[in-house]
């Protein structure tokens, strides 16, 4: 790893881990805490669980899991070139949506309206619940016990109420200060892999054209360059010459920009980038081509009827099973059962946002198909 510049995150300035372990013997403390996301069961999870496709409509469509790992990569590039901690940045990306629901942000908004009296369900929160209490891997504590910074990579926003019970972790949301700057990066690199990869699974599905692209100056602006260096080209060839383009000038700007803010902001450590302003930003250049590329996506691909019934199945699959639970707890499996005991609706919401898509399906049928044993 090239040298770390002065405001990153390293082992040295790390506040640590909750419960004190022995240092690792052939790796960093942040490997650690990436190897420790990768082996456990939410990250395998992710790879049943919807982005905007549900699992079954196709093969080649992103799910949760493609996703984060483009994300991981987008991130490690930028974080290399910034000269931050590769390792924390790759940590916060692999982690950034282990808490989603199944079939995407219809699950969300359904479980989130059934928690309404209940302390709501916000898949940010469940990330770091998955973190730090509900995965059972480890003789000597709950969860994963990473390392704050990474902790406090997951947790990106956060309201006022909830920072407070969170303790330190929550604490910046109280006081209005900035995570790392490793942080920040692997919420943009989020943005910058889904803005592409949607335009990419959203045409090979047919649901949106190359020629409405046509009104999407940044991806037009781009097409245009490869058609003038490849005159011909069309089809799959077409479309990554073009996305490869955007993805390249989204991160080269974020890095020119985050450069001449940091620079700008006279940042030289890191409790510096945690009083500053947000620092990892796009230029002001970009920023309006962007909104109009989210517009886009949201009216054309997000907002499509096909996706739509979609998402509303999803909205009542995911109703019926916590009306099933609520209704009577002993539905639930027995280690939900025991969870149950102390707060109903958290653990029924735990198990909910566990399932992947097919496994939700799977117990809907379960509960309501007339013939369905067990
Ligand atoms: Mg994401």
């Amino acid at each position: 790893m090239t040298e770390l510049a002065p405001y990153a995150v390293t082992e040295a300035n790390s506040r640590g881990r909750r419960i004190a372990e022995p240092a690792p013997l052939a790796r960093g403390e942040f490997q650690r805490d990436r190897d420790r996301i990768v082996h456990c069961t939410a990250f395998r999870r992710l790879e049943y669980k919807t982005q905007v496709f549900v699992n079954h409509e196709g093969d080649l469509f992103r799910t949760r899991l493609t996703h984060s790992i483009e994300v991981a990569q987008i991130t490690r590039s930028i974080a290399r070139a910034l000269h931050l901690n590769e390792d924390l940045a790759e940590a916060v990306a692999l982690s950034h949506d282990l808490g989603h629901t199944p079939f995407g942000h219809a699950g969300q908004e359904a479980l989130n309206a059934c928690m309404k009296d209940f302390g709501g369900f916000e898949h940010n929160l469940q990330s770091l619940r998955i973190v730090d209490l509900l995965e059972e891997s480890y003789a000597e504590f709950d969860g994963l016990n990473l390392l704050h910074e990474t902790r406090e990579g997951i947790l990106k926003h956060c309201s006022p109420k909830h920072a407070a019970r969170l303790g330190e972790v929550g604490r910046r949301f109280l006081e209005g200060r900035q995570p790392s700057l490793e942080a920040q990066l692997a919420n943009l690199a989020d943005e910058i892999a889904y803005n592409n990869h949607d335009v990419d699974d959203g045409l090979r599905s047919g649901l949106i054209s190359l020629d409405q692209l046509d009104d999407v100056p940044v991806f037009a602006r781009n097409r245009q360059l490869v058609a003038t260096k490849y005159p011909g080209l069309s089809g799959r060839r077409l479309i990554h010459e073009t996305i490869r383009r955007m993805i390249n000038l989204m991160a080269v700007d974020l890095i020119e920009q985050t450069r001449a803010n940091v620079a700008a902001a006279g940042v030289a450590s890191l409790d510096d980038v945690h009083a500053a302003p947000r620092l990892v930003a796009y230029s002001v250049g970009l920023q309006p081509e962007l909104r109009v590329l989210k517009t886009f996506l949201r009216d054309n691909l997000y907002h499509h009827y096909q996706v739509l019934r979609m998402t509303d199945k999803a909205r009542r699959i995911i109703q019926d099973l916590f009306a099933a639970f609520m209704n009577d707890p002993r539905l639930l499996p027995p280690q939900y059962q025991q969870m149950a005991r102390s707060d109903k609706p958290r653990a029924i919401a735990d198990y909910i946002a566990g399932m992947t898509d097919r496994y939700a399906m799977k117990e809907h049928r379960r509960l309501y198909a007339v013939g369905e044993i067990y």
